[in-house]
Order: C-alpha cells, then structure tokens, then sequence
C-alpha cells in the first residue's frame, strides 16, 4: 500500500479543518471549532490503476511544546499550508512554518503545496491580488506548488491533494 502522511499547517481560523473536511467528507460548516489534532484517512486515486492512501492530519495553529511540533513536522511526507487571501498575516504565518519544515526535515526538496484558502471572499480584490503576488514571489525557486482554493464551494480542493501527490511521485 502506498500510505502517505500528509500535514495541514496555517494560522487559526484560515480554514484548516474546512479543508481537510471537503476533501475527506465532502462536507463544509459554517461553525468554527478549534482543533487540537486530527488524523484522518482517505485513499486518492491519482491515475488509472494507482491509488495512494492518505493519512491527513489537520493541525492547530500553535503548539505549547516545540519538541511536539517537531515531531508533527517529522512525521509529513508532504505538507499543505494554508492562509486565508484575505489575511496577509496568515500567509506571513505560513512562509515563517515553511522554514520550520525545512529545518526539521532537514531540506528543502520536502513535497508541499501553499493554499490560498477563501478565494470566494477576496477574487479579485486588491488585496486578493497582492497576497497572490507576494504567494508567487516567495514560492519561486522552491519545491512548492501554489493553488487557491474555496472549502466553502468545493472549489479545486481534491486539486491541491492530487498536485501534492504528484510533488510526492517526483521527490
Ligand atoms: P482552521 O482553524 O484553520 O481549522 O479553520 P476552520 O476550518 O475552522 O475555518 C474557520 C472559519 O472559516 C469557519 O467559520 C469556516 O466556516 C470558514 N471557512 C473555511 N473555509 C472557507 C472558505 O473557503 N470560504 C469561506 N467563505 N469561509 C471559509
């Protein structure tokens, strides 16, 4: 079996467990509670005959221990980080967690995805199009894939799995 642990990391409330939920249940709520750490499992099939499994585990933002972060970080095959396009701070908070993964994994080739979640709130806007810039010029040159997504309305969420497992099949 090809089993895989992916890890989901980003600041509070930029739609972490909104994620992993569409993806895993096809579900989304309105209501917003605050996770301590969740495994979940979910094959993904990716071409005709192959089929990876994935064990997601949805994060909180902040841990009391760094030495269980570090195991948290240790633990991913790939990681999805995930801020909000309406939230500067939030993509500020996840470049600041790509660091702590290439440190505790000890390289920087680590298969990842930079997620933009919330795009229906911000398309378009402003703000919507500097976060995006800013996403682009700080991913550039590094293994990481950027998307942008919408938990709330379904959209290109299974996309940002599936590009993950391709980073994966190349790493
Ligand atoms: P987490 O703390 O990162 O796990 O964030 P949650 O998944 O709990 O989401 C925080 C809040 O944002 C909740 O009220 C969600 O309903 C909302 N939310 C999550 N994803 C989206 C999205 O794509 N669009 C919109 N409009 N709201 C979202």
């Amino acid at each position: 079996r090809n089993v895989y642990n992916v890890v989901v990391l980003g600041a509070g409330g930029v739609g972490k467990t909104a994620l992993v939920t569409r993806f895993v249940k096809k579900e989304f709520t309105e209501r917003h509670v605050p996770t301590v750490e969740d495994l979940y499992e979910k094959p993904l099939h990716l071409r005709k005959g192959v089929s990876a499994f994935l064990q997601v585990l949805d994060t909180a933002g902040t841990y009391h221990f760094p030495a269980m972060r570090k195991v948290t970080l240790q633990f991913g095959d790939a990681f999805i980080l995930v801020y909000s396009v309406n939230d500067s701070d939030s993509l500020n908070e996840a470049l600041k967690l790509q660091q702590e993964i290439y440190a505790a994994k000890g390289r920087d080739d680590v298969p990842m995805v930079l997620v933009g979640n919330k795009c229906d709130l911000a398309s378009g806007t402003d703000k919507h199009l500097e976060s995006h810039a800013l996403a682009s010029s700080l991913s550039r040159g590094k293994n990481c894939i950027l998307a942008e997504t919408s938990a709330k309305f379904d959209v290109n969420v299974t996309g940002v799995f599936t590009a993950l497992m391709a980073q994966v099949a190349l790493a």
